[in-house]
């Protein structure tokens, strides 16, 4: 009898592999949903949206590193990012 994960259905064949699935879980119950998804393509950090941004369009400054983008949002989700040069 295989393995079920309670929270997600999914089933393993080894006690190893749904010990190690169940602490994926357990990692991610801390962290905030990330529903901005935008990250820079820098150097990675997270770049923070207001609702505002939601539907966005332009230009956008990483605060970590400087680096600026062009960016196309819909719906809080990054449809389009891209470093510009300038
Ligand atoms: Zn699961
Ligand atoms: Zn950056």
């Amino acid at each position: 009898m295989p393995f079920r994960c309670a929270s997600c259905n999914l089933t393993f064949e080894s006690a190893e592999e749904f010990m190690a699935h169940k602490q994926n879980h357990q990692a991610s119950v801390d962290k905030k949903p990330d529903t901005s998804g935008l990250t820079c393509l820098k150097c990675g950090t997270p770049v923070p949206l207001s609702a505002a941004q939601a539907n966005y369009r332009g230009a956008i400054t990483c605060i970590t590193c400087g680096q600026r983008m062009q960016v196309r949002m819909e719906d809080g989700e990054v449809v389009f990012a891209v470093a510009s040069r300038d």
